[in-house]
């Protein structure tokens, strides 16, 4: 077991790595996990020393505030290999920066920026094996904070837990998904949690999207919670509509996630002249584009699958499908994407983010 200390970080490796045990080829998205964790407590009103040390299960009292209340808030992002084994990440700051925006709407100590990135760094560093070249191959990153404190009163923990766990992700061909526009049910109301990366927000889209996929389509796009007349988004992706030649996509909000694939996305269509609309976007507007002809692309936008065409979407029992075109906005700006965060692509913009290999 090897011990030492990286920008005081206490680290202690694994004696006998996994990695051996994992078939590369053939992963399911989040089931396999790296051999390394990063973990930090908050005690006595401050982050303690964090730790880096083998992925493990953890002993935490049935009482814990998390278990009852929800009091979570995570982060989604991923670290690419090129062919000479540097190792990025993609806009960080941006993740960095948006986890503390959720944790403070959760009453969340927020976590400080050296911590969050030197903890990143020595755990990559400890796992960089996990990572594999090649375009699409990724690592997925999944830092979160959960209330620690053993006691049910209702209201915010004193104690919390902040980790960082990664699983292996494979490129793989993401299969147009059809979905519904949501008539009933909504993901957030304003003054809500919807812009967060609340634990919360996703449980509560289960029951809606179980229901949507007995009748055949995958996901909901989420309206608005007041009319359910405005498209918002699609509850782990942000969503555009390309009407002929431009694209249109919702603004944020305190109901919409900021999505770093969304706001990359809108700067890529600006440097390559696509006319990109930040407006609201009706449903009306969408099923006459849709009957019209002018409709010619649905897609989603999130760390996860990059882009995910839509091919199919109903709406009032009226089902309007899609025709994949060729050369796409969505594959474009995949491939855009993906070239970026490969060092394939040149990188205009500083999203790279290079990790330091010790
Ligand atoms: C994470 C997430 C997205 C996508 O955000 P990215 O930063 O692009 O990964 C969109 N909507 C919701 C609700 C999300 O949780």
């Amino acid at each position: 077991m090897a011990k030492n200390n990286q920008n005081e970080i206490d680290i202690v490796t694994t004696e006998k790595s996994k990695i051996n045990t994992v078939d590369f080829n053939n992963l399911i998205f989040g089931r396999v996990f790296t051999d390394h964790m990063f973990v930090c407590d908050f005690e006595d009103g401050k982050w303690q020393t964090p730790k880096v040390m083998p992925y493990q299960a953890m002993s935490i009292e049935p009482s814990a505030r998390v278990f009852h209340y929800g009091q979570a808030v995570f982060e989604g992002m991923k670290a690419y290999k090129d062919d000479d084994g540097k190792v990025f990440l993609f806009r960080p700051e941006d993740n960095h920066r948006r986890i503390n925006k959720s944790a403070a709407r959760l009453a969340i100590p927020e976590f400080p920026k050296d911590y969050f990135f030197n903890g990143l760094e020595a755990l990559l560093n400890a796992d960089k094996d996990w990572i594999k070249p090649g375009l699409g191959n990724s690592l997925y990153i999944r830092p979160f904070v959960i209330a620690t404190e053993a006691a049910i009163s209702a209201s915010p923990a004193a104690t919390y837990r902040f980790m960082i766990i990664c699983s292996p992700a494979k490129a793989y061909y993401n299969a147009p998904v059809r979905v519904l526009f949501a008539e009933k049910f909504s993901r957030s109301a304003d003054g809500g949690v919807g812009f967060a990366k609340a634990a919360g927000n996703y449980a509560a889209q289960f029951y809606p999207t179980s229901l949507a996929q007995k009748k055949g389509f995958q996901q909901i796009i989420w309206t608005d919670a007041s009319t359910h007349k405005y498209l918002e988004e699609a509850g782990t992706m942000n969503i555009f509509f390309r009407i002929n030649d431009t694209l249109i996509t919702a603004p944020t909000s305190d109901r919409i996630l900021d999505g770093i694939t969304r706001k990359s996305v809108i700067q890529l269509a600006k440097d390559l002249g696509i006319k990109c609309e930040v407006r609201q976007v009706s449903v009306e507007e969408i099923k006459n584009a849709a009957k019209d002809g002018s409709l010619k692309e649905i897609f989603g936008a999130g760390t996860a699958a990059v882009i995910s065409p839509v091919s199919a979407f109903e709406h009032a029992d009226d089902v309007f499908e899609i025709e994949q075109i060729p050369n796409s906005y969505a594959m474009l700006f995949k491939e855009k994407l993906m070239h970026i965060q490969h060092n394939i692509g040149l990188d205009e913009h500083g999203w790279r983010y290079e990790v330091v290999s010790k």
